[in-house]
């Protein structure tokens, strides 16, 4: 199926608002088209709808054209702008791995979309033709999260493009952990799949989850739909600014994410020595999914001593589950102690 006929049909005749700065660009002597006040000089300029510099420094970085990269205000604004492109409601569907995380669920109802969730192997592996079964002829979208949250593992690539490959609809990978992964990101793939759309954030090893910078590669067909849908402004001027500074420092945010992978790994060899844990989940993110004797009494008892982690023991094929980000080495520590301190007083 074509992009085009895959598109809502009201998004597909949709006439985008044009702003100001979309109809000239370069270097003005008089700006009088966007009725800013001109006498104060501090935030006074609508920022590039666009964000054409920090598209251009992502695309660098990851080997693709600004052309095939949307920002939204964090993931979350890609994840809804999917459904909302692609989606009719009341009528389509969606399939996603399960557990995953939550927020491609929350988007679906909010845009009233049915959403199939398809669970994954007994190991958290990846089953293709469990959520090829799953499609029919509604299906518009299946989502995929390597590394997976909250089960931290990553899946392999190859059978990633195999389900965009195979599925007549938008196929996402969301990526949000890609940096911590010892596998490589599926955004090399987008040539062989024209309906992949990847999704990776500042959020996580980027440290700027204050931003709000989320980023979705794909065809330039497909971001030019996102930009006729989008809030005009969607990402302000200081997102902007500071995005292009966090970009700069990649090479501390690489060394800094193969510390907290190692931290990851050297926390994991800890917790498994504790009576309480009965097992800690291979993880390729910054997190461990950590399965204890007693989820709800652990998740209390830690959070009283003001250290809180996500308890998941309620979510499907996580009972006994906490979900627990590698923190500072102090964190770790405090978290450490604590659980020890935990075990002691069990036992
Ligand atoms: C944390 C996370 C995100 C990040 O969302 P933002 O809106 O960019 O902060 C996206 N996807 C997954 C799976 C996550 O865990």
């Amino acid at each position: 199926m074509s992009i085009e006929q895959l598109v809502r049909p009201n998004i597909r005749r949709l006439q985008p608002y044009t702003c100001a700065r979309n109809e000239y660009t370069g270097d003005a002597r008089a700006w009088l088209d966007a009725n800013e006040n001109s006498r104060i000089c501090v935030y006074n300029r609508y920022p590039d709808p666009l964000s054409l510099a920090v598209k251009e420094r992502i695309g660098k970085l990851r080997g693709v054209s600004a052309g095939q990269i949307f920002l939204g205000v964090g993931s979350d604004e890609c994840i809804d702008m999917v459904y909302r492109v692609f989606c009719t409601p009341g009528t389509d569907n969606a399939v996603a791995i399960d557990p995953t995380y939550g927020m491609y669920r929350v988007c679906a109802d909010i845009n009233d979309v049915e959403y199939r969730a398809v669970d994954l192997g007994e190991g958290y592996e990846l089953d293709a033709e469990a959520l090829l079964a799953a499609t029919d002829a509604h299906t518009k979208v299946i989502w995929i999260c390597s590394p997976n949250n909250p089960t931290g593992n990553a899946f392999d690539p190859d059978t990633i493009v195999e389900v965009a490959r195979r599925f007549n609809g938008i196929t996402v990978v969301d990526e949000a952990y890609i940096d911590f992964s010892p596998l490589p990101s599926t955004v090399s793939r987008l040539a062989e799949c024209p309906r992949l759309i990847v999704m990776q954030t500042l959020s996580k090893a980027w440290a700027g989850a204050a931003l709000r910078l989320g980023i979705a590669f794909a065809s330039a067909e497909i971001v030019d739909i996102f930009n006729k849908v989008k809030y005009p402004y969607n990402i302000n001027v200081l997102t902007q600014r500071e995005a292009l500074r966090l970009l700069d420092a990649e090479d501390h945010v690489r060394a800094v994410a193969a510390e907290l992978s190692d931290a990851r790994d050297r926390l994991t060899a800890e917790l498994v020595m504790l009576d309480t844990v009965e097992h800690v989940y291979p993880s390729a993110a910054n997190f461990l999914l950590v399965k204890v004797a007693d989820p709800d009494g652990l998740y209390a008892w830690l959070r009283d001593r003001g250290i809180i982690v996500r308890n998941r023991n309620r979510v499907n094929m996580c009972s006994g589950c906490l979900r627990i980000t590698v923190g500072s080495e102090s964190e770790n520590e405090l978290l450490l102690q604590s659980l020890k301190e935990y075990d002691t007083l069990r036992n």
